[in-house]
């Protein structure tokens, strides 16, 4: 028995892991893989695995076309896995949830065909210093187009929203769209989604949530944050990379225009113009990623059967448990709130060692870690730092992973100070 403090989740880890087949995969020969990288995309179970290669073996066909056996069958498949990731946020109808590429694409979907229709020169899109660029850039693109105007606001030096600068940004009166990030991909610290979205709707704006580093690790509801629209990736929560999630909510989605135009989406075509189909197939044109959308399914089951509260205890236990350890290393410098207020990452910076360097030492101890400005160039400006390491827990990771990162990194530090 270890002394390491007990989750949720610790009766089933061993059972848990071996759901992953690449978590028994070596680095090196002799150097097992400690995949700490989870915020940039997570390992797959093997239910995720089969549930694809069954779709290809035994349901392959286009969706929503054919009148054919085997077109109704995958037609089936594809409808059932958005039916599970409407369950998954709550969302009060399949038809609010839109399949798309990823968290980039949702945003882009939104900021094209809602903000085309709504923006007008003056009006304010309001973001925050704690952005992904997938949450930034979209926007920018918007005000070029429409002469509306992106403002940010400020974080707190503990790493969180300024709430005062933000009711005060909102009282200007001209903000649309508040389209702020639910979980900073850096800073760990989770925003209070619904006391957001209140403050926005209370000034007369619309509220975007990115989900992409929330949905994977905690419970979700739309209805109950009150979010107008709602993003996240598949691959970030065990599903497979090529899949995301749009939500909407219905009158919104209805009143927009499309976002791409072609086969699938269309009620009728001729040669001189094109009426929509409704949702949720105006917004997804095209052959869509269909064996993905049933192998999130599969993720959603598999993340259901654990359980979105045991996987936040355990990644809140394991995230408190390093933040405590790094903080013992001369050199470290944690950025973002303390662990209650953080989902399980942690970014930080070792004097006097780059980031790369830093990431390079850990790869050799076999840990996988993610080093650069994780696309958040205004953050690390604002940190005052070029770049940083980051570490992301995810459910089936350990307290054992977490000593090693910290030993790895001592060892770092030790033969940088020589
Ligand atoms: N937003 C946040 C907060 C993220 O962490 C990421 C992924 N790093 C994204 C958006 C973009 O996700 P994707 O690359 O899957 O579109």
């Amino acid at each position: 028995m270890t002394a390491y403090p007990q989750t949720p989740l610790t009766a089933r880890l061993a059972e848990l892991r071996a759901d992953f087949p690449i978590l028994a995969q070596t680095v090196r020969p002799g150097v097992p893989l400690i995949y700490l990288d989870n915020g940039a995309t997570a390992q797959k179970p093997r239910h995720v695995i089969a549930a694809m290669s069954d779709y290809y073996e035994r349901l392959n066909s286009n969706v929503h076309r054919g009148v054919h056996s085997f077109s109704e069958k995958a037609t089936a498949a594809y409808e059932a896995a958005r039916e599970k990731l409407r369950a998954f946020i709550n969302a009060a109808h399949a038809r609010e949830v839109i399949f798309t590429r990823n968290t980039t694409e949702s945003v882009n979907l939104v900021a094209q065909a809602w903000g085309n229709a709504h923006l007008r020169p003056g009006d304010e899109i309001l973001i925050s210093e704690m952005e992904h660029h997938a949450n930034i850039v979209p926007w920018h693109m918007a005000a070029e187009r429409t002469g509306a105007i992106v403002r940010a606001v400020p974080i707190t030096d503990d790493g969180r929203l300024d709430m005062d600068a933000y009711r005060a940004l909102l009282s200007s009166g001209r903000v649309k769209m508040v389209a702020l990030t639910h979980v900073s991909n850096v800073l760990g610290t989770i925003n209070p989604a619904r006391e957001l979205a209140a403050l926005a709707h209370a000034a007369g704006a619309l509220i975007f949530l990115d989900a992409a580093q929330s949905a994977p690790h905690m419970t979700i509801d739309v209805r109950e944050i009150d979010a107008d629209f709602l993003a996240f990736s598949g691959h970030k929560m065990l599903g497979p990379t090529g899949i995301g999630i749009l939500y909407g909510k219905l009158a919104l989605l209805e009143a927009m225009p499309p976002f791409l135009g072609g086969g699938s989406m269309i009620d009728r075509v001729t040669l001189t113009k094109t009426t929509y189909a409704g949702l949720p197939q105006k917004f997804e044109a095209g052959t869509p990623a269909i064996a993905e959308a049933v192998g999130l399914g599969a993720a959603v089951d598999y993340l259901n059967a654990v359980g979105l509260e045991a996987i936040h205890a355990h990644e809140q236990a394991i995230i408190g448990y390093t933040l405590e350890r790094l903080s013992e290393i001369a050199g470290v410098t944690v950025y973002g709130p303390t662990a209650e207020a953080r989902a399980g990452l942690v970014a930080f910076t070792l004097r006097g060692v780059h980031a790369h360097d830093l990431s390079a030492g850990l790869d050799s101890a076999g840990i996988a870690v993610r080093a650069g400005h994780h696309c958040t160039m205004p953050l690390h400006d604002k940190l005052g730092i070029p770049a940083s390491t980051r570490a992301s827990f995810y459910l089936y990771n350990t307290f054992e992973e977490a000593d090693k990162l910290v030993e790895a990194v001592e060892k770092v530090r030790a033969f940088f100070t020589r």
